[in-house]
């Protein structure tokens, strides 16, 4: 029987290290979404130390109750090392050497000057009746064992989340697909300025009755992304599908908030915007520290558009290089609205653009007072509409100071969009 169905999924992660926490399991949380996209159940997850006895019957309990079993971690050449010896001897395979595998793992260690040892060959040997698939940023390759026999399909990854997650997007995903009759999509709605509980407040009843298109929320730093996955006959059908989801989601209260649909960042997003307006930028940064400008510089063709940046973190060079009044600095400070508009303002006339940004603000973790807390942030933007301010309060995350620049940079890339929008 080849079945044509994978209905239910059930990970087993495998290391010690995370029996005992010194490691946390994101593999389980990566392949998590990515079988909730596919349309594919789980009912039970499990972690297990390295011990082939306890493995073993992790395995079997695992296989009883669910179609694919997907195993992370163990796949290594160290002795501890066991998940495949462990499935093909409870699967009842031999292993036997792939020769494709062999000359990867080669190939790998010439490109990284290193020797190889008879251990790295063990990575090499594959239990009979398997698929096999190709390990790009590392040695071990993944494997699935099929027993189309008994509907069953056993997936290994390796544990490194660099190998595994690129290593299932790109292989495992398009494999298992092939065990249904569907083709499948997916579109990523990006967000900004919306929390994630009031995105789903806005579309709980979307998001509850959504099974295809499934409709998943990812959070982070300041933003939210919704991936909107159809599985359907064809991929016109998908894209029809995913449409009618979009065009929902844009006509609900978060639609004002959303910045793209698989652009993937508000610098890519202000990027495509000013090369569509034939606009220049730049911007004056005091507590992002030269942050736009990294987050711009990142992007490759960022230099049809993006001028510089100047990083005026000292009063004298607000001053000095942007032109901000030293009795605005007096009267109301570095952070204030006042001195926020005069860097913008100083940053497009002197550097010679259409639109400047400019933030100052208090990135804490210290100085902070009651009138100026540590979250305060002024953002200036300057255009030939001339300037406006927007005054955050950045409550402050685990890592305070990283977190209230990010999102101060993050909102600047914001608001120069939505400035480029108007000219
Ligand atoms: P290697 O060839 O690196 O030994 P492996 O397939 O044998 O790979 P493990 O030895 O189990 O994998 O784990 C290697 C590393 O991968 C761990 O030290 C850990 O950093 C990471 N890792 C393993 N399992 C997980 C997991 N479930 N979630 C996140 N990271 C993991
Ligand atoms: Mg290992």
């Amino acid at each position: 029987m080849i079945f044509t169905n994978i209905n239910t999924a059930e990970i087993v992660c495998v290391g010690t290290e995370i029996l005992i926490g010194d490691i946390v399991n994101t593999n389980a949380a990566f392949i998590s979404k990515k079988l909730a996209e596919m349309g594919i159940s789980q009912y039970h997850q499990g972690v297990v130390g390295d011990n082939p006895e306890r493995l073993t019957e992790a395995l079997r309990t695992a296989l009883e109750r669910a179609d694919l079993v997907i195993t992370s971690g163990g796949l290594g050449p160290t002795y501890d090392d066991l998940t495949k010896e462990t499935a093909a001897r409870l699967m009842g395979r031999a292993l036997h050497a792939d020769e494709k595998s062999l000359a990867a793992i080669r190939a790998y260690f010439e490109k990284t000057g290193r020797v190889m040892t008879e251990n790295n060959a063990k990575q090499a040997l594959i239990p009979d009746g398997s698929t096999v698939f190709e390990n790009m940023r590392g040695t071990a390759p993944g494997l699935c064992i099929e027993d189309f026999d008994g509907g069953k399909l056993l997936v290994m990854l390796p544990g490194p989340p660099r190998e595994l997650e690129p290593m299932f997007s790109e292989q495992v995903m398009p494999y298992l697909m092939k065990f249904t009759d569907n083709v499948m999509l997916s579109r990523d709605i990006n967000i900004f300025g919306m929390g994630e509980s009031t995105v789903e407040e806005h579309l709980r009843e979307l998001m509850q009755n959504s099974a295809n298109p499934s409709l998943a929320p990812y959070v982070n730093t300041g933003e939210v992304r919704l991936r909107v996955t159809a599985r359907a006959e064809s991929l016109a059908e998908c894209k029809k599908m995913c449409n009618e989801v979009i065009e929902k989601i844009y006509a609900s209260p978060v639609g004002e908030y959303i910045y793209g649909v698989d652009t993937g960042s508000l610098e890519k997003a202000l990027l495509l915007k000013l090369c569509e307006k034939k606009l220049t930028f730049a911007s004056a940064e005091s507590c992002t520290g030269g942050l736009i400008g990294k987050r711009m510089t990142d992007l490759a063709g960022a230099s049809e558009v993006y001028f510089g940046s100047i990083i005026s973190y000292a009063n004298e060079v607000k001053e000095n290089l942007l032109g901000v009044p030293h009795e605005v600095l007096e009267k109301h400070g570095a952070v204030s609205p006042e001195t926020a508009a005069h860097m913008a303002r100083g940053a497009r006339e002197r550097l010679g653009v259409d639109i400047a940004v400019s933030t100052t603000g208090i990135a804490g973790p210290g100085g902070g007072t009651d009138e100026k807390p540590v979250g305060l942030v002024y953002v200036g933007v300057s255009s030939r509409l001339g300037e406006s301010v927007t005054k955050l309060n950045i409550a402050p995350g685990r890592s305070v100071r990283d977190y209230v620049r990010y999102l101060a940079a993050s909102n600047a890339l914001s608001l120069a969009r939505i400035e480029a929008e108007k000219l």
